[in-house]
């Protein structure tokens, strides 16, 4: 079916109640998810959260225990094969031929979706020069670099344009420099009409790409909305604390802690100190507020280098809505209840 079939008019994904289990362990607790058309949608979660559990049952890799899920207008379970001829995957482990060339990965690849002969090394040239990879494109793929890899995996994915991507953490592991190399497909894809949803430990990765945000933790939604949404619902501001001596941090915690309701987070910078102010008010009383802190900190003698108030970041906002730190950073960061 085309993109211009009667099913035009459902969402892309719409799923209700959905549940997988592994023995006891509930890897989906009941996943109610609606995405438009068109849409890129940030699926957010820390490691274990269920992202890839929830990609493998609306690509129809796996089978739901409970719940419904249409995907294109189809259902999951009994329409697998219609969701298959419109959607690709790309995973976090490239299913790339390592003995073959870049280029004859995506000749093949091209054949096997039915294009000819020259249609398909037509395809491979022309994706291998959108993702920068033609200087490589006769080495064999054992030899490329993780970016390397990552980006030759969505361009194998977009053989055939599909009509709906799965992203599963496309940038795990890159340096920042390839990241930024994949985001920028990522927008051309999407800008192309290809709707995307696209897993991530990266708040920074769904802040930049997706114009909807699901927070995924424990196999259930705990938040969604845009990412200004998110760090409205979180509060009002985020007062960042930088200190002199960092032998002063817990001190300091306790005293802002003290002085302002909400959490104390401490960063992975040894100096520094972040805090949501709850309070939903205008900048005046907020600006109190940050001034009694302040007031407090120096009466502790607690030296302070800088501070500053601004939004609060969507790991701020993460935290808050989860009670713990996103992603694999969680163990270098503690915090502490007002
Ligand atoms: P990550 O970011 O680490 O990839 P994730 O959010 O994608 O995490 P899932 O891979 O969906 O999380 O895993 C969700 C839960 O289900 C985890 O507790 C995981 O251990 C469990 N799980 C996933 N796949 C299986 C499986 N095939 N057999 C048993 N348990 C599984």
């Amino acid at each position: 079916m085309s993109k211009n079939g009667m099913d035009r008019d459902h969402p892309a994904i719409e799923a209700h109640g959905l549940v997988k289990l592994y023995g006891k362990n509930r890897a989906l607790d009941g996943i109610d998810l609606t995405v438009r058309r068109g849409q890129v949608l940030g699926f957010l979660g820390p490691n274990g959260a269920g992202k890839t559990t929830m990609i493998r049952i609306l690509a129809t890799l796996t089978r739901p225990d409970g719940g419904t899920a249409r995907v294109l207008g189809h259902d999951v379970m009994s329409e697998a094969d219609a969701i298959r001829a419109r959607m690709a995957v790309t995973g976090q482990v490239a299913s790339l031929d390592e003995d073959l060339t870049g280029h004859e990965n995506l000749t093949i690849l091209g054949r096997l979706h039915g294009l000819s002969r020259a249609g398909s090394r037509q395809r491979a040239d022309a994706l291998l020069a959108a993702f920068d990879l033609t200087g490589s494109a006769g080495r064999p793929v054992g030899g490329y670099s993780g970016g390397m890899r990552r980006r030759l995996d969505i361009g194998a994915s977009l053989i055939v344009t599909p009509d709906l991507l799965f992203l599963d953490e496309p940038t795990t592991g890159l340096d920042p420099r390839s990241r930024g190399h994949v985001w920028e497909l990522v927008r051309q894809i999407a800008a192309a009409g290809t709707t995307v949803l696209l897993t991530t430990q990266y708040l920074e990765e769904a802040d930049q790409l997706a114009e909807q945000i699901a927070v995924i933790d424990h196999g259930r939604i705990v938040a969604e909305g845009t990412s200004a949404q998110l760090k409205a619902q979180v509060g009002s501001g985020a007062l960042h604390v930088r200190l002199l001596d960092g032998e002063q941090r817990t001190q300091a915690q306790q005293v802002l802690a003290g002085a302002l309701e909400g959490t104390v987070h401490l960063a992975a910078d040894p100096l520094a100190l972040s805090m949501l102010l709850a309070t939903p008010a205008g900048a005046t009383d907020v600006g109190r507020l940050v001034g009694h802190a302040m007031t407090r900190l120096a009466e502790a003698r607690v030296g302070v280098a800088e501070f500053t108030l601004g939004q609060p970041s969507l790991d701020e906002a993460f935290l808050a809505l989860t009670g713990h730190a996103a992603g694999p950073a969680t163990t270098d960061q503690e915090d502490v209840n007002a």
